[in-house]
């Protein structure tokens, strides 16, 4: 299993389906509304990329990175595999 958890770093609210974030016009947004955990953060209206997303449950802001957990032991993105035998 390679799949992360994805819950909010500080109140541990998860997302679901219907979760929709707004591409803010106040923050130089579009005002697209999807579900940001689709597209790992990138609004499909105009593309910008949102490095931080808001809690719909806390309403408090976090690194978009930051809302994935993976499994204990298992590093974040590309897995790194040393081929060392040691007897
Ligand atoms: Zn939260
Ligand atoms: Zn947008």
């Amino acid at each position: 299993m390679s799949e992360p958890e994805i819950y909010c770093p500080l109140c541990t609210w998860r997302p679901v389906g219907s979760s929709r974030w707004l591409c803010s016009p106040r923050m130089g947004g579009c005002g697209t509304q999807w579900n940001t955990f689709w597209t790992g953060g990138i609004c499909p209206g105009c593309s910008y990329r949102w490095e931080i997303t808001v809690c719909l449950a806390c309403k408090q802001f976090s690194l978009h990175e930051d809302w994935y957990h993976w499994p204990e032991g298992q590093a974040k993105g590309r897995e790194r595999r040393l081929e060392t035998e040691q007897p």
